[in-house]
Parts: structure tokens; C-alpha cells; sequence
């Protein structure tokens, strides 16, 4: 049997932040780092899987696909909802690469799950709408894994277009990939310190904007204009959470026709403007976010920084100039240790090509 192989991509969230779950807007970009994965059918109906990042060999039976609490539940879950909805999936090995730190914030889970059921596609050879297929990735993260998680990552990894954004509608579930000038590049920064996230501020801030949304007499907040949020009453602390919500798909639908005109500049005060309403609305920013904001900010040939993903903790991402990167990179780097004592960790990326289009 010949080898096959695929790459999947991660993905950074560039703005419409906490917009997912109240059925609004996200505009992201697939980065240049992933996952290569290459395999190929066997006969006895074992899957056998590798990763060049983990010691060992997991084994399992197509037939009776269980959870393991490993890495390879991404794949096998993958696998096994594949097989669920009816696709010719079975035996097989897969060998994994990867150029993508995991738990960065960077969804190198997703670049897992969509470079497996990519090269699943290709060892068994069937085709699949690429939006079910991010929508059955998701799936396995949901049920098989046990992570809850929304499309943006599936769909970033997926459809991603070298120097293109990607703008996923989370209400209608549709995708459109949006031109960037190719000479600005993105400068991700961990800030080292890990998402504080247990599920407790974020169950607070979703119960929040649906409080919000029910006040305003809307379905979701993706129904709200921030005229309509400034001219309603509730409590001060429910109206600023949304107004973060409200702000942000406002900012993503500006940000869309900035792009449509080049204005680079443009779209980057939108990702300031985005930080500054997670400090001061939805309090999901640290103080080490806040000093790589700042300290990225306040560099030349960089447009906007802003966080990047559910917040209280994990990485700022900064839109910059592709000639300054290297310079603003350690720049930040320097200055981040220097006011905080924390190592941050700087990816340079550009905005690459999601599996769809690693033939
Ligand atoms: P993120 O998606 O932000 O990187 P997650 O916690 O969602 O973080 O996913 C990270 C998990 O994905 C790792 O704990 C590991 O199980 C799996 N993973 C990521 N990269 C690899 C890899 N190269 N090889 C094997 N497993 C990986
Ligand atoms: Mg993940």
C-alpha cells in the first residue's frame, strides 16, 4: 500500500473575540505552523499511530474505537465519527509531524484532528463536503475527546488561504476566505502564563451575554447594535459584557471592509480597540497580556495587538510589518521580560494555507 500524507494547519483568532457562543462573527487566519500527517490502509483492521513529539506506539482496532486519555484520542475520534457517518474508513497507520507548540493556544488539537481526517479521505479515498468534515472534527474534540470547543478552530485549519483571512459566520455556519496584503505578517506572543480558565469565568461571562440578550428582547446578542445596548437598561456589569460581545462583531464586520479597501492600518486600531474592551468590558485580559500589548503596540511597523482566544492567559497576537518581524519579535521578547520577569514565547507566522489546500 502507498504512503499518503496531508498537513493541517493552526490558527489564531484576529478578532471577534467570545463572539462564537452568542452566534455572531470571527475573523481568523491559518498560520504557517501544523501538522503533517502521513499513513497508509493496512488489511488487519489496526490502527496503529506515531507522533515525532511522543515516545511510544498506540494501537487500536477499527472496530472498537474507545477513548484512551492520550493523544492519539484526537485521530482515533477522528476515526470513529468518520466511520459513524457512514465513511469507508478502516485500518490504517499514521505517522504524525508537527512545527506546532500544543497548548498554546495555537489549536494544534484541531490541526490533529483535520490532518487526520484529511488523510483519511486520501488513504481510503472518499470525498466529504469540507464543511461537514470541519463540523465532524469538531465532533470528535466534543463527544470523543471531551473538550468542548466551537468551529473557528476545524474551519480555520481547514479552509485557511495563504495571505487570506478566514470569516466564519457562527449563526449560519458559513465560511469566506478575505484577501490581506501579503507583505504584513503576524507575531503570536505567549505570555507564558496558562489559561486560568477552569470554566468558571467562562461559564459567568456566556451566562452574562444571555442575560443581556434576553433583556434587549433579542435572541442573541448578534441581534444587538451598540445604540440599542447604550439606550437599554440593566446592570452596569451585564451592559458592559455585552458591549464587549456587541464591539466586537461590530469591529469585524468594519474590519471586513477595511480589508476590501487595504487599509491594513485600519484593521489594526480595530485589534487595539478589541484589547481595550477586554480590559475594561469583558475582563478577560491579564496583566502579563496587557504589558505585550503594550510593549508590541509600542513598536514600529506594528498595526495592532490585541489577545487571541478565550483570554485570562495564553497569547496576544500582533498584526505587523513582514520586514520589522524579526526586530519587533525580540523587542517584545526583551521588553516583556524585562517589565514582568516572565519568558514569552514570540511565533513569527504569516497567513498560510489551511489542509484544503495542501494537495
Ligand atoms: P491547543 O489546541 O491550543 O494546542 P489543546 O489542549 O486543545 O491545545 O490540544 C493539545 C493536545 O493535542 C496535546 O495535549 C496533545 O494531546 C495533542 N497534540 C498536539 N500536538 C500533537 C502532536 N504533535 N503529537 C501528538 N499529539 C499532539
Ligand atoms: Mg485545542
Amino acid at each position: 500500500m502507498p504512503f499518503v500524507s496531508s498537513f493541517a494547519p493552526g490558527r489564531v483568532e484576529l478578532l471577534g473575540n467570545h463572539t462564537d457562543y452568542n452566534q455572531g462573527v470571527v475573523l481568523s487566519a491559518a498560520i504557517d505552523l501544523g501538522i503533517t500527517a502521513r499513513g497508509r490502509r493496512r488489511e488487519d483492521g489496526r490502527i496503529v499511530l506515531t507522533s515525532d513529539g511522543i515516545a511510544g506506539v498506540v494501537e487500536a482496532g477499527v472496530a472498537d474505537l474507545a477513548a484512551k486519555d492520550s493523544w492519539a484520542d484526537y485521530p482515533l475520534g477522528v476515526t470513529k465519527v468518520l466511520k459513524d457517518a457512514g465513511y469507508p474508513v478502516g485500518g490504517f497507520e499514521a505517522e504524525f509531524s508537527s512545527t506546532l507548540p500544543p497548548g498554546a493556544g495555537l489549536s494544534s488539537s484541531a490541526a490533529l484532528e483535520v490532518s487526520t481526517a484529511v488523510l483519511l479521505t486520501r488513504i481510503f479515498d472518499f470525498a466529504i463536503a469540507p464543511l461537514d468534515l470541519a463540523k465532524l472534527c469538531r465532533k470528535a474534540e466534543n463527544e470523543f475527546v471531551g473538550v468542548s470547543c466551537g468551529l473557528l478552530d476545524q474551519v480555520s485549519s481547514l479552509f485557511g488561504k495563504k495571505d487570506h483571512a478566514i470569516y466564519l459566520d457562527c449563526r449560519a455556519e458559513t465560511v469566506a476566505t478575505i484577501p490581506f496584503p501579503h507583505d504584513v505578517g503576524l507575531l503570536i506572543v505567549h505570555s507564558g502564563v496558562k489559561h486560568a480558565l477552569t470554566g468558571g469565568e467562562y461559564n459567568e461571562r456566556r451566562d452574562q451575554c444571555f442575560e443581556a440578550a434576553k433583556i434587549l428582547g433579542v435572541p442573541a446578542l448578534r441581534d444587538a447594535t451598540s445604540a440599542q445596548l447604550a439606550a437599554a437598561a440593566m446592570p452596569p456589569l451585564v451592559k458592559r459584557r455585552a458591549a464587549h460581545i456587541v464591539g466586537e462583531n461590530e469591529r469585524v464586520f468594519a474590519a471586513v471592509d477595511f480589508l476590501k479597501q487595504g487599509d491594513v492600518a485600519a484593521f489594526g486600531r480595530l485589534m487595539s480597540d478589541s484589547h481595550r474592551s477586554s480590559i475594561g468590558n469583558f475582563e478577560n485580559s491579564t496583566g502579563e497580556l496587557d504589558a505585550l500589548v503594550e510593549i508590541a503596540g509600542g513598536q514600529p511597523g506594528v498595526y495592532g495587538a490585541r489577545l487571541t482566544g478565550g483570554g485570562f492567559g495564553g497569547a496576544i497576537v500582533a498584526l505587523v510589518d513582514l520586514a520589522a518581524i524579526d526586530t519587533i519579535a525580540q523587542a517584545v521578547e526583551a521588553g516583556y521580560l524585562q517589565k514582568t520577569g516572565n519568558k514569552g514565547t514570540a511565533y513569527r507566522c504569516l497567513l498560510g494555507d489551511g489542509a484544503l489546500m495542501h494537495g
